[in-house]
């Protein structure tokens, strides 16, 4: 069995759902087809939901209307005029509940993360019925189901965690018999649902995660997501011009990648597939025949393998006088970010045992209210902490060449040579990831300058002859 996730370029109009609904149906049966919204369609619906709790009405008319648009191009391409009428009743019912949560919002004048919910959830749900009504259009059996139904979650609303035990047992009851009698069952991404009946969501990206939630309920053989680039790169194409793209990486290395920025997956994707050892591919919907990346269990090689950067974060810098009292203000630390929900990225220790920096998400407020709700208590200890915004991480993932001492030496060499400072530096405990801590705006040179130098290129190093002058002359070509 199969879990295949489209994104929301992928579904993005009526022709790139109809292309996606035949690399689906490429794919032998059994299968699961999960589906985000159309691209730009969860922004919109998010606009929308803030205009109305702001009062502003021609404002979420103009977002509304868009969304419209784009449901109705796509409904227009479904190529069979019963499922047309059919998932137009559907879409249209979806819209009326959206134009009444939109309403409920503007009359209590606030738009809290459960109703943002229940109102981004229309994108996924009007794409699952369009996408199951083009599938059996095409002539094949075909069943939306919308995941609130099968994947449970707790209720964080705008970042719920599953419950795997519970969404197993839900897609056996839902999901299985659909499957064995034959249907592709076209799941929304995105969407949970919570002990109280209401939608939930995963927190954006988060249909890539679905997939594998549900690969790894109904044991899938495999789980492909399919996007708009041809697999996991050395780096951001947006960012690097020279990306290519990485055949094989193992679980730990995308899960590190996805982790520190790399958004072709979302960051909690990788997990539910390494508990059940299920293999992921990335491929692109653009070249449907490229072989893409795949995520499995092996150790593939010792070489950097991709960069990538995070930005938007803070350091924190914590000291204390004397080293006995640094467990006791650490302690501090880690609890009032805990209260107040701040994920930490990374923890330093300095070897004088005087001196902890952590590495956190940034937080609405900033470094002032982060210092000032950590002002008591440390002051108390004697300690103090300071505290950088605008900061950004830069990973190089690659499982084993993190483990050598002389590749972080190599890195802030190469980041010195490009003139970024590095505020702090770190070889992962794991071995899959150098950090280097760096300002935000200087994070785009540090991840081309390390991708230059420090990424693997096959071809160059497997080459035993000595590369011919041409090829030299053509390599800036390449990167630039
Ligand atoms: P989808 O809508 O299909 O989920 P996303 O936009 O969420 O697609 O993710 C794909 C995008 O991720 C690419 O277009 C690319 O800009 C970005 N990206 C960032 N880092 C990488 C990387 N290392 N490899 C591939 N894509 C990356
Ligand atoms: N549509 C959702 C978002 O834009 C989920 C996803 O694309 O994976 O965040
Ligand atoms: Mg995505």
């Amino acid at each position: 069995m199969i879990v295949l996730k489209f994104g929301g370029t992928s579904v993005g109009n009526a022709a790139r759902v109809r292309e996606a609904a035949g690399i689906a149906l490429a794919q032998s049966a059994p299968r699961v087809v999960v589906v985000s919204a159309a691209g730009g369609v969860t922004n919109l619906l998010l606009d929308a939901g803030r205009a109305a709790a702001q009062g502003q009405p021609e404002r979420v008319q103009a977002a509304v209307e868009t969304i419209h648009d784009k449901h109705d191009e796509i409904l227009d391409g479904v190529p069979n005029e019963l499922e047309r009428a059919r998932a137009s009743a559907v879409v249209e019912q979806l819209h009326a509940e959206l134009d009444a949560r939109l309403a409920a919002v503007a009359r209590a004048g606030a738009f809290d993360a459960a109703a943002s919910d229940a109102v981004v959830s229309t994108g996924e749900r009007c794409l699952s019925t369009l996408m199951a009504a083009t599938l059996r259009a095409l002539g094949h059996d075909a069943v939306a189901v919308f995941a609130n139904e099968v994947i449970a979650t707790d209720d964080r609303h705008g970042h719920a965690r599953p419950d795997l035990a519970r969404t197993t047992t839900q897609a056996e009851q839902v999901v299985r018999p659909l499957l064995e009698a034959g249907q592709t069952v076209v799941m929304t991404g995105f969407i949970g649902g919570a002990p109280d009946g209401s939608i939930t969501t995963l927190g954006r990206g988060g249909s890539d995660y679905s997939a594998t939630i549900l690969g790894a309920a109904l044991q899938a053989d495999e789980v492909q997501i399919w996007t708009d680039v041809p697999g996991v790169l050395t780096a951001d194409p947006r960012q690097v011009t020279g990306a290519r793209v990485v055949a094989e990486i193992n679980y730990e290395e995308a899960q590190e990648l996805a982790h520190f920025g790399a958004k072709v997956l979302h960051p909690r994707t990788i997990r539910p597939a390494v508990a059940r050892d299920i293999p992921v591919r990335i491929l692109s919907t653009f070249e449907p025949q490229a072989a893409g990346t795949t995520v499995t269990n092996r150790d593939t090689s010792k070489h950097v393998k991709a960069v990538t950067a995070l930005r938007g974060l803070i350091v924190l810098t914590l000291g204390v006088p004397e080293m006995e009292d640094l467990a006791r203000a650490a302690a501090v630390v880690f609890r009032r970010l805990h209260e107040h929900g701040v994920e930490i990225l990374t923890v330093n220790q300095a070897s004088s045992r005087r001196q902890m920096t952590f590495l956190v998400d940034a937080v609405t407020g900033g470094c002032s209210l982060l210092k000032a709700r950590l002002a008591e208590e440390l002051d108390a200890l004697g300690a103090d902490v300071e505290c950088r915004e605008h900061v950004a991480v830069l990973a190089a993932v690659g499982q084993g060449a993190a483990g050598q001492a002389r590749t972080l030496a190599r890195m802030l060499d190469v980041l010195a040579r490009a003139g970024v400072p590095v505020l702090a530096a770190n070889q992962q405990a794991s071995n899959v990831a150098l950090l280097a801590v760096v300002p935000e705006a200087d994070a785009p040179r540090g991840v081309a300058a390390v991708h230059d130098a420090m990424v693997h290129r096959p071809h160059a190093t497997t080459h035993r002859r000595r590369p011919r002058r041409t090829t030299l002359l053509a390599e800036p070509l390449r990167v630039g």
